[in-house]
């Protein structure tokens, strides 16, 4: 680790002053929790000369149910968001998966909005700096060439974040608010691009401020789960969150999203050529052919690609035989 560098922290109050904030100082970041961040400012990774705090904005703290559905802000901790009885009940996929964050401090401290706007990861890119500037850096920082694909000018780097997908499955919207102070509500797939280097939509000052879960789905049977090295504490090598409800044996409604296989955590195409079938084992094992298809991990862990392809479809496929039974 390197010494903590010089930077002003800022703690405003309100959104709207730490969206102005972000897009008006020079090189500055939020951070929430701080628990990936300050661990990527340790690293050198990060070199803000300013951070923009945003646990002191008390309007993004809370979890409110209405006749649209769950509305779950930003500053949410994931404990409260994983110990929360209306998120347990009505979108379980969710609170499993913020249980299976990281370890129990970080899910004390990490918020729904750090986790979904999580930095992509790779073996080349989250090392101190001694280790990155020994392999003359790579492209997502500083570098000439990507040590996983050498060939290309891509960035492969994954999207490790846990929540994004059980999210997913659900249709989540995001509320953002701009520097501007206008506030826009869209899909939460549409805060990612298929891009490592640059992998969120998001413009300098646009502070993701709430998550909406619909009510219409409400109740739908789902679960998350992952492959990681140390069960105890890390970030998912593959994960997948499904969404199931079965009508007279036959599925009747069927979501898949993935984490850690891309760049950005990613809906399964094609999932919905299962309803109106039953789920024997013929279409348990079609599912899983295709959740490995559209998962494209690469060399960005210690653990080869082929085999967090191949977890990634028996996790869809258990979690479908699972809620299915
Ligand atoms: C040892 C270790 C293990 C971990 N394991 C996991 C794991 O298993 N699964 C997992 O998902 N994560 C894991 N993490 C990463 C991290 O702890 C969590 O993702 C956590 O939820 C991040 O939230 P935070 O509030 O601490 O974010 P921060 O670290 O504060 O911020 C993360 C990023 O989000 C941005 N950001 C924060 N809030 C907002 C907002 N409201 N709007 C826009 N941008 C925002 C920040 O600028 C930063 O780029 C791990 C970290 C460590 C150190
Ligand atoms: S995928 Fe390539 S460019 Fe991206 S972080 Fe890894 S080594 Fe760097």
């Amino acid at each position: 680790m390197e010494f903590m560098p010089d930077f002003k922290l800022h703690r405003p109050a309100t959104a709207a002053e730490a969206a102005k904030l972000r897009a008006d100082t020079e090189d500055a970041l939020f951070v929430a929790g701080g628990t990936d961040m300050l661990v990527n400012v340790r690293r050198g990774i990060e070199q803000p000369k300013a951070l923009i705090d945003v646990t002191a904005i008390d309007d993004i703290k809370s979890i409110a149910e209405d006749e649209d559905g769950l509305h779950i802000g930003a500053g949410v901790t994931l404990r409260d968001l994983a110990t929360n009885e209306l998120v347990q009940r009505d979108y379980p996929a969710v609170a499993q998966a913020a249980r299976a964050v990281a370890g129990p401090t970080h899910q004390d401290y990490g918020t729904v909005g750090g986790n979904l706007c999580l930095d992509t990861r790779c073996l080349f890119y989250n090392q101190s700096e001694w280790w990155r500037q020994s392999n003359d850096y790579c492209l997502k920082e500083r570098g000439e060439i990507c040590h996983v694909a050498p060939g290309g000018k891509r960035c492969f780097a994954a999207f490790s974040g846990d929540v994004a997908p059980a999210m997913l499955v659900y249709d989540a919207e995001i509320d953002i608010l701009g520097a501007n102070g206008e506030l826009r509500r869209q899909p939460l797939t549409e805060l990612y691009r298929n891009d490592g280097l640059n992998h969120l939509t998001l413009e300098p000052g646009d502070l993701v401020t709430a998550v909406h879960l619909p009510k219409s789905l409400a109740e739908q049977p789902s679960a998350y789960e992952k492959a990681r090295i140390r069960g105890s504490i890390d970030f998912p090598l593959a994960g997948a969150a499904v969404r199931l409800v079965m009508d007279g044996g036959k599925v009747a409604n069927i979501k898949i999203a993935l984490t850690g296989v891309n760049p950005y955590p990613q809906v399964v195409k094609g999932a919905d050529t299962a309803i109106g079938k039953p789920l024997d084992e013929d279409a348990l094992d079609a599912l899983r052919e295709n959740v490995r298809k559209q998962a494209k991990p690469m060399r960005t862990t210690t653990v080869a690609p082929w085999y967090r392809r191949r977890v990634v479809g028996a996790l869809a496929r258990r979690l479908t035989a699972q809620l299915a039974g």
